[in-house]
């Protein structure tokens, strides 16, 4: 037997077995090419078929409309927080964010470096970003709203989003995109690295609407306009080939396997209630987030202190539970139970923390 552990990685992160053993299967010999997925050409009938599938995975299980154009971008999440102003900023017009942490404070610098007018229209920087803002006022005239849909560092989403009225919105959901349905109403844009909840490192996802690509500047650097991506189904160049074939294997087995993001928001509820109704009910660790807006993909938290915390990880992982230390700028410890982290793992998880609660 192959061995496997408990992976509760931030991302790179865990995938789901199946797919692994798809690629595993088909990677000497591509569905009778006698070439690997890895080997053949970007044009040939091949790749086309696995990123159009890839496409229309994603259209069905987000439920998107044919006004929304799927595209994938190298440059991870981080590209983006340059593309998004560069791309989809208005003449004369604010850009809005919310401030909820790490990633959407690289965001904002991103668009400052731009010289552009960026109001942050909501923080929770006051209590070290442990929860997601409410109630705040959007400018009526911003070019678009972006907020980070899930905060993987420190442990906090948006269970509703923003309310910007016609503005539209921006969402970097590289922790939480494909976790649960959602309404792609109100969005114009929406991102996701894919190395946390869809695939491999590689790749970013993009959605994004046809109106806002009427948008785009003639005068910026064509590998930084949408409409490069959106004109040529994300080949003007050659694209993350074998990471957008692992993403379409991780969308099949959403939709063969588990059935849809329905199915998956139920999974991932239980799998995080189970963990903070144990965080909950015990003096020894403590959740960091404000419990109205927990994560149900990243659960961060604390022992009573840091040489605890560290032997904690270490114990765990000699246990088969790998990925437990939190992020380096936090501290403390970090569960990623993404989707393709299953109720066993919680499980386990649960039982391993009694015990090291118990000897300690
Ligand atoms: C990991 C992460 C990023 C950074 O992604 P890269 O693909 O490494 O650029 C950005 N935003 C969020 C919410 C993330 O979790």
């Amino acid at each position: 037997m192959t061995h496997r552990i408990y992976n509760f990685n931030a991302g790179p992160a865990a995938l789901p077995l199946p797919v692994l053993e798809k690629i595993r299967d088909e990677l000497l010999d591509y569905r009778g090419s006698g070439m690997s997925i890895l080997e053949v050409s970007h044009r040939s009938k091949w790749f086309d078929d696995v990123i159009n599938e890839a496409v229309e995975r994603t259209r069905r299980l987000l439920g998107l409309g044919t006004e929304f154009r799927v595209l994938f971008v190298q440059g991870g999440a981080s590209l983006q927080f340059c593309m998004i102003p560069m791309n989809l900023a208005l003449e004369g017009r604010p850009v809005n964010y919310v401030n909820t942490g790490t990633w959407s404070t690289k965001a904002i610098k991103e668009a400052r470096i731009q010289g552009l007018d960026v109001r942050v229209v909501a923080s929770s920087e006051d209590r070290n970003f442990s929860y997601i803002p409410r109630d705040f006022d959007v400018d009526e005239d911003a070019a678009y709203l972006h907020f980070t849909s899930n905060n993987t560092i420190k442990g906090t989403q948006w269970h509703t989003f923003p309310d910007a009225g016609d503005v539209p919105l921006v969402s970097d959901m590289s922790s939480d995109i494909m976790s649960r349905p959602l309404d792609p109403k109100p969005f114009g844009l929406i991102y996701a690295g894919a190395q946390k909840n869809i695939g491999p490192s590689g790749t970013a996802m993009v959605i994004v609407r046809e109106d806002m690509l009427e948008r785009v500047p003639q005068d910026i650097p064509t590998m930084l306009k949408y409409t490069t991506f959106a004109e040529k189904n994300s080949m003007f160049n050659t694209p993350a080939c074998f990471v957008i074939y692992t993403i379409n294997a991780v969308l099949q087995w959403l939709e063969d396997e588990i059935g849809g993001l329905a199915e998956m928001e139920k999974r991932n509820r239980r799998k995080a209630a189970m963990l903070y109704d144990f965080l909950d009910a015990s003096d020894f660790y403590q959740g960091t987030a404000s419990p109205e807006s927990r994560s149900l993909m990243n659960v961060t938290f604390r022992l009573p202190d840091e040489t605890l915390e560290q032997r904690f990880v270490e114990e765990a992982l000699a246990e088969g539970l790998g990925g437990l230390k939190g992020h380096r700028s936090v501290g403390g410890c970090r569960a990623s139970i993404y989707n393709a982290t299953g109720l066993e793992a919680v499980e386990a998880l649960v039982s391993f923390m009694k015990e090291f609660e118990r000897k300690a």
